[in-house]
């Protein structure tokens, strides 16, 4: 018999071992996700329609259920390559602290200096603008890691950048609006006197601290007012999730470099990318039956669109502009509450999510953000790295189950995604060290207001 080989701290993958093409799971999807809705007509958007808002190859991979491997263009992998591959780690340390015979394994996306994942689909959807012979991008952020990795992609590809920030962000978060600017992006506070939809909510309400849906309005408008302009999102579309699929992809090459089975994946779900991107090659070989796994999408309790929202038609933005989709939503009216610090603040989830939810292919989980700080800080002081907060919803999840593993001696493998680093977020971990953090669930009442909001779909 072949000796055990001996796993090391960090997985790394050579040159050779490095996946060129993302893999596009709704081509193995026996239902596909529902198609994206004309916010006008209610009809399924056309290649033409999409077009007018993005790239046309982006709106080209929106709209592909079929091809289940697309190539990495050249440009990209070199991009990629400057902080890709990420480590696999194998938390000896953690294992060691919560005494579980489980084996834990994190996908660790916080190496670069945007600190997430976020830059993997940023510098693809950067690409083809160039590609495109465009001038720009516009887009929002709401506490600033999607303007960071756009505006670090858009300075490589020499593009301009334009950021509607959320005002209280960029208020509060100084440093990241100066992260941005660094790397030659335009940040406005949002709302702003730049854009029709701005000047409309700053009349009715002076003085507001804005929202990410108001932001997402400017920035369409903004881009469709530009010549040469096109908006961008960095979660929620299948577009973002293709993109995301490098590190599913260079997990299961890690993890089939040392023979390691995982039992299950875990992952953090806002809009659903970075957990779409880990799991999707896992999901893949289930559903072609070669494999089987335990897939889990962790969410707030504050934020709850998986495990209490509804299966249907909504509106993507507050605003009602881009396009309706179909999948796990609280309402776009719904809002969690103000003392929720944890991101994930996302009231739908990618239909492709969504769907593989409704299938029965993937669990989820809802866990309240003291448990989830708590989990953050056990994790920094034993395996070094600061967490964000979104990504500890999926340490918490991970450290659960290892404790289940103690108390029934199952020998379980877990991987789960690490999305990011939390520098920007020590607010948050002061009001938790402070003993101010609280928890909030919403009640049926608080998740009724939402689903009024729900817009009437007939017929589809
Ligand atoms: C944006 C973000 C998330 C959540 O977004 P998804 O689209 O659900 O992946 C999670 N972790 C970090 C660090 C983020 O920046």
């Amino acid at each position: 018999m072949m000796p055990e080989k001996i796993i090391p701290y960090k997985i790394y993958l050579e040159e050779e071992e490095m996946p060129r093409q993302w893999y596009n799971v709704r081509a193995d999807m026996k239902n596909k996700p529902a198609p994206l809705l004309h916010p006008g007509t209610l009809q399924p958007i056309t290649f033409e329609e999409l077009r007018e808002v993005f790239c046309d190859e982006l709106a080209r991979q929106e709209l592909n259920d079929t091809d289940a491997y697309i190539d990495i263009p050249q440009e990209i992998l070199d991009f990629y390559k400057m902080y890709r591959p990420s480590p696999l780690v194998r938390a000896y340390c953690l294992e060691k602290k919560l005494d579980t015979p489980a084996k834990i394994y994190y996908k660790f996306e916080g190496n670069n200096t945007s600190g997430s994942h976020k830059l993997n689909s940023a510098i693809a959807q950067a690409y083809y603008a160039k590609q495109q012979g465009l001038k720009g991008v516009t887009t929002e952020t709401g506490a600033g890691q999607w303007g960071t990795a756009l505006s670090m992609a858009c300075s490589y590809f020499d593009l301009d950048c334009h950021v509607y920030m959320v005002k209280v962000s960029y208020e509060q978060k100084p440093f990241r609006r100066e992260v941005m600017r660094t790397y030659g992006a335009q940040v406005t506070p949002s709302p702003s006197d730049t854009t029709k939809v701005g000047r409309k909510i700053l009349e009715e309400f002076p003085g507001t601290g804005g929202s990410l849906g108001c932001a997402i309005s400017e920035a369409v408008e903004a881009a469709g007012e530009r010549e040469g302009y096109r908006y961008v999102l960095g979660s929620v579309l299948s577009q973002v999730l293709l993109h995301q699929s490098i590190i599913g992809e260079e997990t299961k090459a890690a993890l089939r470099k040392y023979d390691i089975k995982p039992d299950m994946i875990i992952g953090c779900a806002g809009g659903g990318s970075n957990l779409g991107g880990l799991i999707s090659p896992f999901v893949g070989e289930k559903i072609r039956g070669e494999a089987d796994y335990r897939i889990l999408a962790v969410e707030p309790a504050s934020c709850p669109s998986l495990t209490r929202g509804k299966y249907v038609y909504d509106f993507c933005d507050t605003g009602k502009v881009c396009p309706l989709a179909k999948m796990y939503t609280l309402g776009s009216g719904f809002m969690p509450a103000p003392n929720h610090a944890g991101g994930l603040r996302y009231h739908g989830m990618s239909s492709v999510v969504s769907q593989l939810y409704d299938d029965g292919l993937i669990e989820a989980v809802s866990v309240e953000q003291t448990a989830v700080f708590k989990a953050a800080e056990e994790f920094a002081r034993v395996e070094g790295i600061l967490p964000a907060p979104e990504s500890a919803h999926a340490i918490k999840a991970a450290v659960d189950e290892a404790v289940k593993c103690k108390e029934t001696g199952e020998e379980k493998t877990i991987v789960f995604g690490l999305t990011g680093t939390g520098y920007f977020d020590m607010v948050a971990y002061g009001k938790f060290h402070d003993g101010q953090m609280v928890d909030y669930i919403p009640s049926e009442e608080d998740l009724a207001k939402g689903f009024a909001g729900l817009p009437p779909v007939p017929g589809i």
